[in-house]
């Protein structure tokens, strides 16, 4: 306890900060995750004032009047509006620091790998600007790796596919850094999408972003399982404007999420055609890990696998990878050294 204080107060903390576009999560160290959160602020038009973060956010997305903007201030995992995220970081950090300090938090940030100079440059300027003593900065897939308790350090070939909520990237590292990758634009938004799609040409039924997220993480899969599970949906019917609710299968799911799981699929392919082949031979041994929160689709690492003809595994707890990888350089300092970036010599 005392040990604590004395080290909130004068040394400042060590935090591990995952700044999805969906979702942050912030590990402490020595304490492990201790902010699990949706990466979403609602503020008053009028002043600029904060009236809902997180989940409370969340919540208001797509209902607020219009005194209120509910946003997501990150767009394709990188920063896409300066200002609402350094009032969103600002937030978390007084979250998970109970105590001020006297010197600002060291802060490790994970970076997606196709973040251009600028935005990787944006996400130290955040971290300085919320008063942070040093800002490192770590690619997210190399983070996944390590989060993964593979060994990132030996000179082996490992493919992670990190399935966000914009975003969806293809890494092969070995010895501590990425050597090729790819990323695109389609992940869990783009899944959700196309269930409101669907079910506006199939069912004439209007339903929202996230009724369709609902319906993904409850039924969504990528081939349909021996026995189909249904669920109720509710929404607003097309032709006469009332409320009406609708049963769908996850039969349909598969057949609804094929082509967004097809693009991100080609991705992997197209990441495993520029793998040097040395590292090839890795990955045929060991296969390809998914992590994010997109590799919880049901059956997605059967569906990869028939393709690409590698094992294909979901790391346990997709949705904390990253963070986990972040947090445990929060102990290793000399790994850290190893593999953070900076963004001038990139
Ligand atoms: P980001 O790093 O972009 O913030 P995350 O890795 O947190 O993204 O993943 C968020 C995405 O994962 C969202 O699109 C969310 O709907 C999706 N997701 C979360 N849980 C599940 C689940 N059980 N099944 C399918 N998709 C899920
Ligand atoms: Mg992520």
């Amino acid at each position: 306890m005392w040990r604590d204080l004395f080290s909130f107060h004068i040394l400042g903390q060590s935090l591990a900060v995952d700044l999805g576009t969906s979702n942050t999560l912030i590990c402490r160290k020595q304490h492990g995750i201790v902010l699990n959160v949706p990466t979403v602020m609602a503020l008053r038009v009028s002043d600029g004032s904060v009236v809902g973060v997180g989940e409370s956010a969340r919540m208001m997305l797509g209902k607020t009047p219009r005194s209120i903007r509910a946003v997501r201030p990150l767009r394709d995992g990188v920063i896409a509006d300066y200002e609402t995220t350094r009032k969103l970081v600002t937030h978390f950090l007084e979250l998970v620091q109970p105590y001020r300090s006297l010197i600002g938090p060291k802060l490790v940030l994970g970076v997606p790998t196709a973040a251009t100079r600028v935005e990787q440059r944006a996400l130290i300027d955040i971290g300085e600007d919320v008063g942070a003593r040093a800002v490192h900065l770590v690619e997210e897939p190399v983070a996944a790796v390590i989060g993964a308790e593979l060994p990132i350090s030996e000179p082996t070939g490992h493919m992670i596919v990190d399935i966000g909520g914009g975003t969806s990237e293809a890494a092969v590292t070995s010895l501590n850094g990425v050597v090729v990758n790819r990323s695109i634009r389609v992940a869990g938004d783009e899944m959700d999408r196309a269930i409101v799609q669907y079910m506006r040409e199939e069912y004439n039924l209007h339903i929202g972003e996230q009724m369709a997220e609902g319906i993904k993480k409850k039924i969504g899969c990528a081939l349909a399982p021996d026995e189909q599970v249904t669920m109720k949906v509710r929404g607003r019917d097309l032709n006469d404007g009332f409320p009406h609710e609708v049963e769908i299968s996850s039969g349909e799911l598969s057949t609804v999420l094929s082509s967004v799981l097809t693009t991100i699929l080609d991705m992997i392919e197209a990441t495993l055609e520029v793998c040097p082949p040395a590292l090839a031979g890795d990955i045929m041994e060991h296969g390809i890990y998914l992590a994010g929160g997109g590799a919880s689709v049901k059956r997605f690492n059967e569906f990869v696998s028939a393709r690409v003809k590698l094992p294909v595994h979901v790391v346990p707890d997709p949705l904390l990878a990253v963070v986990r990888g972040l947090g445990r350089l929060l102990v290793s300092p000399d790994l850290l050294a190893q593999v953070e970036i900076t963004p001038d010599l990139k």
